[in-house]
């Protein structure tokens, strides 16, 4: 992603025209004029459409008839390849020697960006192209605040974990795969024990950092498909795909064993061991059980840890 912005921060801009000597008099004048542009002049549109591909930022300047591919189709078949990626966007000029009104409309409504007639002033279109710049480079900062949205919308601020809501939008999808294939599905169910303890004698910062510590181990030490979920204060979830009721319980001893087997640094001095007690359940032993009931299963067996000691797995 980064490399994508770095890329197009150079202001790449792609000349396409069949007409060799008109590229060749537009390099001439335009590479004084904005030297700090990358401009690239091809005079065939496959290529100019293949170079396309994968850029995530695209501005090109076409003419509109060309032998091989006329412009508003290569314009239609570039606005096609970046609509299968949400992270690409594009901005079209098409230059052209027809006069008439009702070609300039067929242009502009054929989805390019803007349409210059030949000749034309390189003044004007060095300035149109600049348009095209400034309208990518919104684009892009609008992309990128959405990308931010998403993760403040979805992830636990203090634990990079997901937040009990996306959490949830997860679990359900994966239940719905659990109905329609043969596929199992488990829950573990995580909460500190006394943890209002370790508050109480270290401090709020260093109960944060223990949470921030027990999610980066969560993460270390589950499957590459397990989703770990912050549900609430001190208290996990972990979505298992493809894990029966068998397999979720040596997942969640690994789990308890993991986390009571490394200490967690609060500061230079103090080193704190918390132990975990954990519910599972799993859809082979519950048939038939939404994601709702799943997770009352987990909390239950949850409840029964507790009760029976702590610091050990029950399930559900
Ligand atoms: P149990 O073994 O029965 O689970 O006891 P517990 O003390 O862990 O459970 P209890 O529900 O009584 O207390 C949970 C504590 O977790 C209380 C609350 O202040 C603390 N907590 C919740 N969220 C956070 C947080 O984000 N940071 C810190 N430092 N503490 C939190
Ligand atoms: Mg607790
Ligand atoms: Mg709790």
């Amino acid at each position: 992603m980064a490399q994508d912005i770095n890329k197009t921060a150079r202001r790449t801009v792609f000349f396409v025209d069949d007409d060799e000597l008109f590229l060749q008099g537009l390099k001439r004048s335009l590479h004084h004029m904005r030297q700090e542009w990358e401009m690239v002049f091809i005079s065939d549109p496959h290529q100019a459409l293949k170079l396309q591909k994968d850029r995530s930022e695209t501005l090109i300047v076409s003419d509109w008839m060309m032998p091989t591919m006329d412009g508003l189709t290569l314009c239609r078949k570039v606005k096609e390849q970046i609509s299968q990626n949400s992270l690409a966007s594009a901005y079209l000029i098409v230059l052209t020697g027809k006069q008439n009104t009702r070609d300039a409309v067929e242009a502009l409504e054929s989805g390019i960006d803007d349409y210059i007639h030949k000749p034309f002033d390189m003044d004007v279109l060095v300035a149109r192209i600049g348009v095209g710049f400034r309208t990518l480079e919104g684009e892009r900062k609008l992309r990128l605040a959405n990308e931010q949205l998403e993760i403040l919308a979805t992830t636990d601020p203090l634990t990079s974990l997901y937040n009990r809501r996306h959490g949830l939008e997860i679990l359900e999808a994966e239940m719905s795969r659990v109905t329609r294939g043969k596929q199992q599905l488990s829950l573990i169910m995580v909460d500190l024990d006394h943890f209002k303890n370790i508050n109480d004698t270290y401090g709020h910062k260093a109960g944060d950092i223990v949470l921030v510590n027990i999610a980066k181990r969560m993460k270390s030490t589950l499957r590459r498909y397990d989703v770990a979920i912050r549900w609430g204060g001190e208290e996990f979830v972990v979505v298992c795909p493809h894990t029966d009721s068998t397999e979720v319980i040596s997942a969640a001893e690994r789990l308890r064993k993991d986390f009571t087997s490394h200490p967690i640094q609060v500061d230079t001095l103090q080193e704190i061991t918390v132990t975990v007690s954990i519910g599972t359940s799993s859809t082979d032993t519950s048939p038939g059980s939404d994601a709702g009931t799943l997770l009352s299963l987990a909390d239950n067996a949850l409840y029964q840890a507790k009760s029976e000691g702590r610091n050990c797995v029950r399930s559900g």
